[in-house]
This record gives structure tokens, sequence and C-alpha cells, in this order.
């Protein structure tokens, strides 16, 4: 898979405000937040998108919701709400290839999204 912004940040080469981290997850504040929240949840290991996971992804994505809902919550989100989204190639408005969970947070988010 080749090499993306996202491996950038994860080795350390260029900057990310960092928002979270264990073994397996990283997560970092968006560049170009969408809310007055948004923080990228990535596992450390490169799945270009959600068409690549396989079975025993599941606990690692499963991980990134954990992670990024217990973000939300000791953040004080929990009780107005949030948004997570997993954008998915061309159509779903992917741009960085390696999969990552957004959590919008801090308005009232319209639905349909655009
Ligand atoms: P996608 O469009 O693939 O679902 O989301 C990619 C996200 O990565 C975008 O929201 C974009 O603003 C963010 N992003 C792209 N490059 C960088 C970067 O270098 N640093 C950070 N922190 N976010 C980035």
């Amino acid at each position: 898979m080749p090499d993306t912004i996202f491996d950038k940040i994860l080795r350390r080469e260029i900057p990310a405000r960092i928002a979270y981290e264990d073994e397996d997850i990283l997560a970092f504040h968006d560049a170009n937040p969408q809310a007055p929240t948004h923080v990228l949840f990535i596992p450390k290991t490169p799945i270009a998108t959600l068409n690549d996971l396989r079975p025993e992804h599941a606990e690692l994505v499963g991980r990134l919701v954990l992670a990024a809902a217990a973000f939300a919550k000791q953040s004080g989100f929990a009780e107005n709400g949030y948004r997570t989204v997993f954008n998915c190639n061309r159509d779903g408005g992917q741009s960085v290839y390696h999969i990552h969970l957004h959590l919008l947070a801090g308005r009232p988010l319209v639905w349909p999204p655009g």
C-alpha cells in the first residue's frame, strides 16, 4: 500500500495535535475541521479503504469506534451528541487512503450530509 500523509503522522514526520493513542490506534485533530471538534481515529496498521477490511480486522475496527466514543464522552459530547463517519472511495468523499473514523462534535450536524 502506498505511503499516505497519515503514515507520516504516525511516524511523527509531520506534526499533528494528538487526541488519543494506544498500541493500535492514533487519533489526532483534523487539519481542516468541519466542526468545533473534528478528530480522526486511525489504525496504526495501514488499511486503504473499508473495502479492504477482512474478518480479522473486526476487533480493530470495533476498538476505533470504542476509542471515538470514549473520547466524545470524556470531552463532554455524549449527552448532546456527535457524529462518526467512515468515508469510502470517491463517492464517499475519501481523500486519504488509510481508513479513518471521523468524530465531529460541538455543533448540530444536519442530515442528510452533502
Ligand atoms: P477523508 O476525506 O479521506 O474522509 O478525510 C481525510 C481527512 O484528513 C480530511 O478531513 C482532511 O482535512 C484531513 N487531513 C488531510 N491531511 C491532513 C494532515 O496533514 N493533517 C491532519 N491533521 N489532517 C489532515
